[in-house]
């Protein structure tokens, strides 16, 4: 491929660019050539020129070993890759013998370094993004590029594989045909009570990113705010120390309050509202008691009432009764 002295790509590739797509106005295929025998990305790479554009590309979120062809087709083939940590991503470059050239992107230079990789893209580079872990944009920079990319008519072009999210959810044993991610809460907790209370109505699971020292807090916020559903917390998924608790909130929220801050990274599944049909006086009891330990009686009504699907005045009803009932039966 020709190639201007600024290492931009000329002539043909460069219109290209205007549209980002190739002649078809598809993008073009990034896989061996047909007809090619070679299923090696660095061989590919010699005898295929990938199409301009950016690319969204997943990596490993612990196992190196999760890391899809297309991938490493892509990355083997791009003028440069954008990286979260350029430090990082060297572990993933060494292992695949990725030798690219490695632009850093993140929050504390994003605002200055965008422009220049719009500039690149737009002059006909194919440039990859990756994070640190997992799917670029999801908790992730990126957002940004992907919209001033679109902005200026250059293709962008996702290569999918591991989420932290969506890898603790097929696991978690909680229902997945509907699910909400919500990213991470709130380091305070007034503010985290505040988004748990905005989610409790949500009838879908629920997924969280949480740092270690936080995970007891948080769980403990959830219960006060979403009422004892049934969870489960990820750890270090494909990892050596992988560890998967499935339990209810207030079981999860008190073994972590006992054992303290657990290492490595971590995914939260909350389940939806339990459905108004299944919550039987008893369970409404337990779940008003164990929300009332932490939370005052409105909030702890409020949190039942959404999990439950009960209407609140009923719940709130039932929340003074037990109080009475606490208060009575305590000595004076
Ligand atoms: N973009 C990534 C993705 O697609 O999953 C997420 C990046 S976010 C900055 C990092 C958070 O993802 C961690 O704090 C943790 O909550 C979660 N995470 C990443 N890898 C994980 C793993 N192997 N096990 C559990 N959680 C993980």
């Amino acid at each position: 491929m020709a190639r201007s002295a600024d290492g931009t790509s000329s002539g043909k590739a460069r219109s290209r660019a205007t549209s980002g797509r190739s002649e078809e106005g598809r993008p073009e295929p990034i896989g061996p050539p047909s007809g090619s025998k070679s299923a090696d990305p660095v061989r590919a790479a010699e005898v295929t020129r990938l199409a301009p554009g950016l690319y969204i590309v997943a990596t490993p979120i612990g196992n190196l070993r999760d890391i899809t062809l297309r991938a490493l087709d892509v990355l083997a083939r791009v003028d440069a890759i954008i990286c979260e940590d350029t430090r990082v991503t060297s572990t993933l470059a060494q292992r695949y013998g990725l030798g690219a050239e490695r632009i850093a992107y993140h929050d504390h230079n994003a605002e200055r370094v965008r422009p220049k990789l719009v500039a690149r893209l737009a002059a006909g580079a194919a440039l990859a993004l990756v994070s640190d872990a997992g799917t670029p944009l999801i908790s992730d920079p990126g957002f940004k590029l992907v919209r001033a990319a679109l902005a200026a008519g250059i293709a962008v072009t996702a290569v999918p594989g591991a989420s932290a999210a969506l890898t603790a959810l097929t696991v978690a044993g909680l229902p997945t045909d509907r699910f909400l991610f919500a990213g991470f809460l709130p380091a305070k907790s007034g503010a985290r009570r505040r988004t748990l209370r905005e989610l409790a109505a949500v009838r879908a699971s629920l997924i969280f990113y949480e740092t270690a020292p936080r995970l007891a807090d948080a769980l403990a916020d959830m219960v006060a705010m979403l009422g004892d559903r049934p969870a489960a917390v990820a750890r270090e998924l494909t990892k050596l120390h992988e560890d998967i608790r499935r339990d209810g909130l207030s079981a999860l929220a008190e073994h972590y309050r006992n054992a303290g801050p657990p290492k490595g990274e971590i995914v939260v599944i909350v389940g939806p509202p339990i459905a108004e049909a299944a919550a039987t006086d008893a369970d409404l009891d337990r779940q008003l008691a164990s929300a009332l330990r932490t939370a005052s009686l409105k909030e702890a009504s409020a949190a039942v009432a959404a999990a439950t699907g009960l209407p609140r005045r009923q719940v709130y009803a039932r929340a003074l009764a037990l109080q009475g009932k606490r208060h009575a039966a305590e000595p004076h």
